[in-house]
């Protein structure tokens, strides 16, 4: 079977892609099987640019078809912050989200609306990168809350289900999430149909 290799150091996110991607025709595996991969520098300004940047380097690098992501949380209060930013917002998890807790503080129940983006590339070496795009609609909450996902889940009030991300069960976060979305649209187009956004 194809190997392809999902190109993340994040075991939390490695996680979840190899969840949604069970059952396609690939040997899926993670960066964790090589030792020596490099940190590549994720300059784009949008997660479409940083995506395919990290996919077209890890292809070259593995030498196989390789898949990436690029996520984070906009933030309508902050202008969309700390989108691309949103891992090095703080350095941990816990920071990050005291970080923004304390950022937010003033800001009234209506004004705090958010969202998480999520883009997908695949990248042959050598190649074009071929992209999609996932989204989730929420606010951010005043307290964190539930112990599942990672990241700024247990702040993430899910608009339509009215939760903490951080209290959905992984494949109830899959089936809503913007990486979920995001890796459906990818799952087509590594079954040869067309991706659609
Ligand atoms: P990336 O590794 O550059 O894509 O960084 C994405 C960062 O955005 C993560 O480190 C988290 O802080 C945040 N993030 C992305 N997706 C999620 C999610 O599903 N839940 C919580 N935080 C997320």
């Amino acid at each position: 079977m194809r190997k392809l290799v999902v190109a993340t150091k994040n075991p939390g996110k490695a996680k979840e892609v190899a969840e949604i991607l069970v059952g396609l025709p690939y040997e899926v595996v993670s960066l964790a099987q090589y030792s020596d991969a490099p940190d590549v520098e994720e300059t784009g300004t949008t997660f479409v640019e940083n995506a395919v940047l990290k996919a077209k380097a890890y292809a070259e690098f593995t030498g196989e078809l390789t898949l990436a992501d690029d996520s984070g949380l906009e933030v309508d209060a902050l202008d969309g912050a700390p989108g691309v930013y949103s891992s090095r917002f703080a350095p941990t998890d816990a920071e990050r989200i005291s970080k923004l807790l304390d950022v937010m503080k003033d800001v009234p129940d209506e004004r705090r609306t958010a969202r998480f983006c999520c883009a997908v590339a695949i990248a042959e070496p050598g190649g074009e990168a071929r992209t999609c795009e996932g989204k989730v609609e929420g606010t951010i909450a005043h307290e964190p809350r539930g112990d599942n996902g990672f990241g700024y889940d247990p702040i993430f009030q899910v608009t339509s289900l009215n939760k903490r991300m951080a209290e959905l069960e992984s494949s109830e976060k899959n089936a809503i999430s913007h990486r979920g979305k995001a890796l459906e649209q990818a799952k087509k187009l590594l079954l040869g149909t067309q991706c659609d956004g």
